[in-house]
């Protein structure tokens, strides 16, 4: 679904992206994790053809989609035409009516202006927005930043049933214990550079992650 090799990213003589790999399979739930700075915007950008790399390449099959860092939505209009512009790719646009049945925490506040809506809530829009495009994998970056603990398990829970049914999720985050629980793999990216892969339990359990990412000594 995502194929990284070797990706160099260069902002003038600064490399924000130093030979990074990574992949994410069909049907796969993958982590990217790392501090401010380690370069998962600049990853994200680059998957979206936003920024062009230096070196390596980035592969992607079937239709890719973004819930962007800071939702950017947009904020006068309603909720429900946030999630048609999800479907601007369609000339005809497309019904919203199945993203309610699949977040219904949504559907009272169809009518209202994002703006008006919680971090949470606004986040959900972001998720239904993107899912409005029907992708086959889905980039979801800093989804949990600055939401309370109930509001990302809500969040977080719509991911596991959207997961289960064949979507890929590549989570970029800096809360590495939502990410390492909620997928199976996990890179962690410092730098630049990849400085760790591998299966979340085994990550969460060497002792270099778990007392950078985890709190734990
Ligand atoms: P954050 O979570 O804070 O957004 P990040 O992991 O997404 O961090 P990037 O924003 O990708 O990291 O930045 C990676 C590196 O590239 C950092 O050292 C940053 O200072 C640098 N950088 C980012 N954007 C630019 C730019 N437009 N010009 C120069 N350097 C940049």
């Amino acid at each position: 679904m995502i194929e990284v090799e070797g990706l160099t990213v260069r902002y003038g003589v600064a490399t924000a992206l130093d030979e990074v790999s990574l992949e994410v399979r069909d049907g796969e739930m993958v982590a990217l994790i790392g501090p401010n700075g380690a370069g998962k915007s600049t990853l994200v950008n680059t998957l979206f053809g936003i920024l062009r790399p230096a070196a390596g390449r980035v592969t992607t099959t079937g239709r890719l989609a973004l819930v962007p860092e800071g939702r950017h939505l947009f904020a006068p209009l309603t909720v429900d035409d946030n999630l048609r512009l999800g479907a601007w790719r369609d000339r005809k646009g497309r019904d919203t009516g199945p993203i309610y049945e699949l977040l219904p925490e949504l559907v009272p506040l169809r009518k209202r202006p994002a703006g008006r809506l919680s971090g949470g809530q606004q986040q959900m829009v972001a998720l239904g927005r993107a899912l409005m495009a029907r992708p086959d994998v889905l980039v979801i970056d800093e989804m949990s930043l600055g939401l309370a603990p109930l509001v990302v398990e809500t969040l977080a829970g719509h991911l596991r049933d959207r997961h289960a049914e064949g979507l890929a999720v590549l989570l970029i985050e800096q809360n590495a214990r939502l990410a390492l629980d909620l997928c199976s793999r996990a890179y962690v990216l410092e730098a630049g550079r990849v400085v760790a892969e591998g299966p979340s339990a085994e990550l969460a359990g060497s002792a270099g992650v778990a007392a950078a990412y985890l709190g734990l000594e």
